[in-house]
């Protein structure tokens, strides 16, 4: 198997078979082994009655089906782990994305890259609510991780199999994908691709997607920066506070006994206490956080996500 497309579905009932056949027409004009994977991330509508059908007479065409909407990072995550494929393109369903543009993703795996990035430059999408948000977290998430990226948002990217396997996603976190890899040494480069507008169906997200995909930008680096590490960030902390307090006591103390100025005329006892507690406070965290990740690297994997059913898989 060389090549899995995975494209996670919510309730693009209009879409899929159209998505399908302009698929369909580019594959099997590469004239290599593929699969087409379709999450249905627990859609309300008739949409895994149709990948179904389509699961029914194409068995290169996989189906998942998820318990309920468990969201589209969920959906890439089931996706990525039941791909057999050398290489892995993530893609919408929502036909936004060009399936023509394929090739041109699998050359540039060819030429050496491990990540190969979509960059929708030409983007059919609001210009107020999407398209300026995006081009803000961009730059942010681009300073933050430092890997420069022009669209972390475009979905459709390819990977080498090896550089995702092992990459575990949690809350809407299949934007980072392509900063991890590249922490963990994978080579990436971006090509600039087609972007259509949303011809059926609604777009699932709104503005208030910026303000969390911030806050898992936090987490993210948090969790590459001291994942394996916590108390060297709560201990540094701890150990800052327990300095201020160390000073503002003995401030405190020389005042009093060198200048006359009482304890309770000043709020220097007041801040060391505080300064001191909190210092302890984070102490204790980082060595909660050295347990807790003892018990995240040993304990066996889970998943993000349930399944109902699979269609066309071998295991
Ligand atoms: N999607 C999903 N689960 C969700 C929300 C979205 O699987 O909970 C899928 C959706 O079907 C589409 C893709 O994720 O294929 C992108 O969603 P959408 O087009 O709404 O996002 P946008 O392109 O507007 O950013
Ligand atoms: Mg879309």
């Amino acid at each position: 198997m060389k090549l899995s497309i995975i494209i996670p579905v919510y309730n693009e009932e209009k879409n899929i078979e159209e998505l399908y056949v302009e698929l369909k027409k580019v594959l099997d004009n590469l004239s290599i082994n593929y699969e087409i994977i379709a999450v249905n991330d627990g859609s309300s509508d008739n949409s895994l009655a149709i990948l179904e059908k389509i699961a029914g007479y194409d068995f290169n065409f996989k189906v998942i089906g998820f318990r309920k909407n468990f969201g589209q990072t969920a959906a890439i995550s089931a996706g990525i782990d039941y791909a057999n494929g050398e290489v892995l393109i993530l893609m919408d369903s929502d036909l936004q994305n060009d399936p023509t543009d394929i090739p041109r993703f699998l050359k540039e795996i060819g030429r050496g890259y491990d990540v190969v990035s979509g960059w929708r430059k030409n983007r059919k999408d609001k210009f107020l609510t999407r398209k300026i948000p995006s081009w803000l977290a961009n730059k942010l998430i681009s300073f933050i991780t430092k890997v420069n990226l022009h669209d972390y948002g475009c979905t459709m990217k390819a990977y080498k199999s090896e550089a995702i396997k092992d990459v575990r996603l949690y809350g809407e976190m299949h934007r980072f994908i392509p900063a991890y890899t590249s922490w963990h040494g994978a080579k990436i480069q971006e090509i600039i691709v087609n972007h259509r507008p949303r011809k059926y169906g609604k777009t699932k997200y709104g503005i208030s997607r910026t303000f969390r995909v911030i806050l898992d930008l936090l987490t993210v680096k948090f969790l590459t920066d001291y994942s394996t590490k916590p108390m060297h960030f709560f201990g540094r902390i701890g150990f800052w506070l327990f300095s201020f307090g160390f000073i503002s006591g003995a401030l405190a103390l020389f005042l009093r006994f060198f200048k006359g100025i009482t304890l309770i005329q000043t709020p220097l006892p007041l801040l060391t206490v505080l300064f001191v507690v909190v210092g302890v406070q984070f102490i204790l965290m980082g060595l909660l956080a050295e347990i807790l990740i003892r018990i995240y690297y040993e304990s066996p994997q889970k998943t993000t996500y349930l399944i109902k059913e699979k269609i066309n898989f071998d295991k």
